[in-house]
């Protein structure tokens, strides 16, 4: 491989260890296996110091620019400001919220047990190799998990050891396997964990909702409850407190952030399929007429978004998606879309960010029908032109474009696009975040422990963190060479450092050194302050940045 092509994997992705992005996660304190000391428990995840306010960072983010800004404070198609308000709802709600949902009886991944080896799989992500002619039925099919190239390596050592001469391998869906007659197959099939064939179960139908239990002395079938699958219906079921309580007119948004629960029945690829996670989801309520509007607007302006924070180039795609995958609600709105990275472990092909779907009534159509509430809405700029000129008014359960993201996988992703080995630099490890979303804003070093300069790199570092405090991590170190503290911070990804040396003593100046190039520069220590200001894009003259 040529340096140009090897550069090229590089920013596609390609080439990028997801083993060496882990290990500098759980080195610098960004995610942590949960109950880490008891073993482990699968498919959930704790953030460290600096993971917790990369997250922050990120959701602070989505909620200014979406929330408060109103999608980042540009115009509707409709010529108007877009106006987006907030809740937040509980994570356990009456149960027969999740009925009416369709959670309850629909929320259901066909999965597929393994008799040997107890492991769970489900049943889309299984793909089967198999050995044979076209057109001839495959003797023996072996099973791997897609995306997993471990798993996929075993399935064909397998079968070569099978495979007889003159035989090519095939590769077919686990789904279109089961438009076969099952019962046929199963006993050829050979699990993905296991040498033997035919300990496969059919694929069936598992609920992905957490159930709890309400009171002290609760009963698990009378006093059940969920925790969420997902913030939306946190959303629906709020839509007419919010209509009735504020002076929100139609077209406007419901947004919430917040945790969210899956069973899932294979987590994997880090953070990325997680059994509990956290949402960033607008629900848009617009007149039906408007939906293919609004629909074309939140696909482009998302995809800007998630660019201004550093995702973009051929790592990040806008994916329409085709009428058979459509969800039940979606088949008659005006399309479902998926936001996509390039994840190192999808490369080359690309994992969900975020989706944005036109809901059309659906939710509000079942809530209505299963609460009794009236959860239409009156629209007073529509309808008939009365006597004295004005419209009659028109009432109508608004249709909801909803862009649905998820925190955990914005995180990964953007580590994943952070992630930089420059071997010619003394660390070679460099996280490349964006400024606005980097966990430590600043590092300030004085260059020896003594002399006056740890008094002075003090009072620099307690003014940075009057002034961006509020925004991430103003560092302050002494211990070892410069070099290694400078290192330190790239792995940590802190984009500017500023260094008091002898000179900073007599004229006041600081060398600001810069993470991307490693350059240096110097400054007088009370520009500092307006210097990261502009970097982080705040307001240079509001102390409130
Ligand atoms: P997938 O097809 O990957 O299971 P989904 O289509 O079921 O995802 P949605 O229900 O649309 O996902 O949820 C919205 C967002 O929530 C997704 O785009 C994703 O970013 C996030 N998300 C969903 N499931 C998980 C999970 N198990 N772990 C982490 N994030 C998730």
């Amino acid at each position: 491989m040529t340096a140009t092509t090897a550069a090229a994997d590089a920013s596609t992705n390609q080439t990028k260890s997801m083993d060496d992005i882990m290990a500098l996660c759980k080195r610098r304190g960004f995610i942590f296996q949960a109950s880490e000391i008891y073993g482990g428990i699968n498919g959930f995840w704790d953030y460290g110091p600096l993971g917790a306010q990369l997250k922050k960072n990120l959701r602070d983010a989505w909620w200014q620019d979406c929330v408060m800004k109103g999608a980042g404070g540009q115009l509707g198609p409709n010529g108007k400001p877009v106006s987006i308000v907030p809740v937040d709802s509980c994570i356990i709600q009456n149960p027969k919220v999740w009925e009416a949902s369709g959670h309850v009886g629909g929320f259901n991944d066909p999965m597929v047990d393994c008799r040997e080896s107890k492991r769970r799989y489900r049943a889309d992500h299984v793909r089967v190799m198999f050995s044979g002619a076209s057109g001839t039925d495959p003797q023996r099919m072996f099973a791997f998990i897609e995306g997993d190239d471990d798993s996929r390596n075993q399935a064909l050592k397998k079968m070569q050891k099978y495979l007889k001469d003159g035989y090519e391998p095939h590769n077919v869906g686990y789904s279109d396997l089961m438009s076969f007659d099952w019962s046929a197959f199963a006993e050829r099939i050979v699990g993905p964990d296991v040498a033997t064939p035919g300990t496969l179960t059919p694929p069936r139908a598992f609920n992905l909702m957490f159930p709890t239990v309400i009171g002290a002395t609760g009963d698990i079938e009378d006093d059940k409850a969920y925790l969420r699958p997902e913030t939306a219906q946190g959303i629906f079921i709020n839509f007419k407190n919010v209509v009735d309580s504020t002076r929100v007119a139609l077209p406007f948004g419901i947004a919430q952030t917040g945790k969210a629960f899956r069973n899932e029945v294979t987590p994997r690829n880090f953070t990325f399929r997680s059994r509990e996670f956290e949402q960033m989801e607008i629900e848009f309520f617009c007149h039906p007429s408007e939906t293919k509007d609004w629909y074309d607007f939140w696909k482009k302006w998302r995809m800007q978004w998630w660019e201004s924070i550093g995702l973009g180039g051929d790592n990040l795609i806008l994916r329409e998606h085709d009428a058979d995958e459509l969800a039940h609600y979606a088949k008659e709105g005006a399309g479902t879309s998926d936001i996509e990275y390039r994840f190192p472990f999808t490369a080359p092909g690309y994992g969900e960010l975020e989706g944005i779907a036109d809901r059309t009534d659906f939710d509000l159509k079942q809530h209505k029908e299963h609460s009794g509430a009236k959860l239409e809405y009156f629209d007073t700029t529509r309808g008939e032109l009365a006597k004295n000129g004005q419209p009659k008014g028109e009432r109508y359960l608004p249709h909801v474009i909803e862009p649905s993201a998820g925190l955990d996988r914005g995180v990964l992703a953007i580590l994943c696009e952070s992630y930089t080995k420059d071997d010619s630099r003394p660390s070679p490890e460099i996280m490349k975040f964006h400024p606005r979303i980097a966990p430590i804003k600043a590092a300030v070093f004085p260059l020896v422990n003594k002399d006056g300069m740890p008094e002075m790199a003090t009072k620099l570092t307690l003014e940075l963190r009057q002034r961006f405090g509020h925004l991430g991590f103003i560092e302050s170190d002494a211990k070892q060479s410069i070099g290694k503290r400078y290192a330190r911070m790239d792995e940590a990804g802190c984009p500017f450092c500023f260094t008091i040396d002898g000179e900073s003593l007599t004229d006041q100046t600081v060398t600001m050194r810069d993470r991307d190039t490693g350059a240096q520069e110097r400054m007088a220590m009370d520009k500092v302050g307006d210097f990261l200001a502009g970097k982080l894009g705040v307001d240079s003259s509001s102390s409130l940045g």
